[in-house]
């Protein structure tokens, strides 16, 4: 349910987008998924290709790019990587950390087609 709803923005934020361009189609749609976000590829292509039919973004192929997270101490303020088994700060072994990339989800960019 989630992915059905960030797949209708998907949608639109593409054709908002596509529009002032004149675009005849879209060919393809760049996203970009937080490493640590919820959203799963397959659902999201599955949605597509239901709700993107009989607009000029029907068949754009989707593509997803995968932001590793990062985290921040806020104890020490070491930037790090977390490992799959490892989240507490590596310098100074805190547990008060703020994710700074690696959660988020956007439309980088589309590629379209005119007349
Ligand atoms: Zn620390």
């Amino acid at each position: 349910m989630h992915e059905l709803a960030v797949t209708e923005s998907i949608l639109e934020i593409s054709l908002r987008a596509a529009q002032p361009q004149n675009a005849r189609r879209i060919t393809k749609i760049f996203l970009r998924i937080g490493q640590w976000s919820s959203i799963v590829d397959d659902s999201i292509q599955f949605h597509w290709d239901t709700i993107s039919e009989g607009t000029i973004a029907s068949g754009a192929l989707l593509h997803f790019e995968r932001i590793p997270t990062q985290l921040l101490c806020l104890d020490c303020a070491h930037p790090y990587q977390p490992t799959s088994d490892e989240l507490l700060c590596p310098r100074c072994g805190s547990a008060r950390i703020h994710v700074t990339r690696g959660d988020e989800f956007q439309v980088d960019s589309i590629e379209i087609e005119n007349d």
